[in-house]
């Protein structure tokens, strides 16, 4: 790495596992981003139920100890807002799952991501601020003793609830919590109104950052984007030098993690994706 003096501080290289959710497992991104460098990895929920199949937390807790390589964040717990009763049930299950396997493994935060359903781009904004500072308080209450903090992540298409950092930012102020802030994820900023506003970034204080994600997508019209369309840093239209520049100009020095949900990639051998990645985010942390 191209380290000058004087040079802004630098991220971490992290891997999240939906990068290789249908071609990989827990033990095998364990061992190829150890291999490739990697400094965290941001582990599956569902990926983590089927490694404990065969394997104990104990286990895992032991590879992180004996390894360079350190659990991040887990993905995720999702449509935490506007649950039913049944639903909201559901969600706690398994964010309480993620906070027992969080504090097993000494793993810090947990993403949580707003509800996407049918009419959700119907609701007014203090409807989805009110909700939402509702919910990430209950959840605080429960991570809270586990010693887990909860990363909140706007995803940029409007079938979510909240899809701009500015709405979740204002949302976490709200919250007002040490243990609840921000994820920012490169495709998710984007899909909001192409990076028009860059700058916003630089209004979130470093330490209300917790987790960055890093990915790229094709050039496509944002009504027709979509997760799948994401792609390798460098390879499509985000501006992620920019993204990334600014979450530095914060003070941020932790993850830069690459999180892509790319069909081709599950096509290929995970151990050309994970060296892929690596080299693609080199250059931008
Ligand atoms: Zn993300």
């Amino acid at each position: 790495m191209n380290y000058k003096k004087g040079a802004m501080n630098m991220l971490k290289l992290g891997f999240n596992e939906a990068t290789c959710k249908e071609n990989s497992s827990v033990e095998n991104d364990l061992k190829l981003c150890e291999k490739y460098g990697f400094d965290y990895i941001e582990l599956r929920l569902d990926m983590l139920k089927d490694y404990l199949k065969e394997h104990t937390l104990e286990d895992l807790k032991h590879y992180f100890e004996s390894h360079q390589l350190k659990p991040f964040a887990f993905n995720s717990i999702e449509d935490i807002n506007f649950t039913t009763e049944d639903e909201w049930k559901k969600v706690k299950d398994l964010f309480l799952f993620g906070c027992e396997a969080a504090q097993a493994i000494g793993n810090p935060y947990l993403i949580v991501v707003p509800t996407v359903k049918e009419g959700m781009q119907l609701l007014t904004e203090e409807e989805v601020f009110n909700d939402s500072v509702k919910v990430l308080n209950e959840l605080a209450d429960l991570a809270e003793p586990y010693g887990v903090k909860l990363a909140f992540e706007p995803i940029g298409d409007r079938r979510w609830c909240c899809n701009s950092l500015r709405q979740a930012w204002e949302i976490v102020q709200a919250v007002d919590r040490e243990s609840v802030g921000l994820t920012i994820d490169c495709i998710n900023f984007y899909m909001h109104d192409k990076c028009a506003d860059l700058e916003y970034i630089s209004k979130i204080p470093k330490e209300k950052i917790f987790v960055f994600h890093i990915n790229d997508c094709e050039d496509l019209p944002l009504r027709v984007l979509d997760h799948c369309h994401r792609i390798m840093p460098g390879k499509g239209c985000i501006p992620v030098k920019d993204i990334a520049d600014r979450i530095k100009q914060t003070g941020y020095d932790q993850i830069a993690s690459l999180e892509l949900f790319r069909p081709e990639y599950w096509q290929m051998d995970a151990e050309a994706v994970i060296a892929m990645g690596a080299e693609a985010c080199s250059k931008y942390l």
